[in-house]
């Protein structure tokens, strides 16, 4: 269809499904429009092969801990300077328990020298 290729590819590059839908919205009307600039990007061969990223992929899946300690999670933190010369906390939670533990650190490296 001439109009979808225009907005396509009529302006040096290949316009995504999204944006494509925008701008012909705010100029032409056709009951099928959406479905249309759809079907078109999805069909374009350049966009297939050079453009992977704008397929859809499914949410990431996320895992979860049947045991304690299976899963844990742990971070650095930056603290200001306390009293005894900690400048770091070393954070750990368990994802299971939702257990969670800090470490002081002298400096904030993960090996508190
Ligand atoms: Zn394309």
């Amino acid at each position: 269809m001439l109009v979808l290729d225009y907005y396509h590819k009529g302006f040096g590059m290949h316009i995504p499904a999204f944006k494509m839908k925008g701008m012909i919205k705010g100029n032409l009307f056709w009951h099928s429009v959406s479905k249309d600039v759809t079907a078109y990007t999805k069909a374009c061969v350049h966009c297939g092969k050079f453009k992977p990223n704008l397929l859809k992929y499914g949410l990431l899946s996320t895992h979860k801990a049947s045991e304690p300690f299976e899963i844990v999670f742990c971070d650095i933190l930056n603290i200001s300077r306390s009293k005894s010369g900690n400048t770091a906390l070393f954070v750990y939670v368990d994802s299971f328990s939702r257990f969670l533990m800090t470490v002081p650190l002298k400096k904030d490296n993960c090996f508190g020298n």
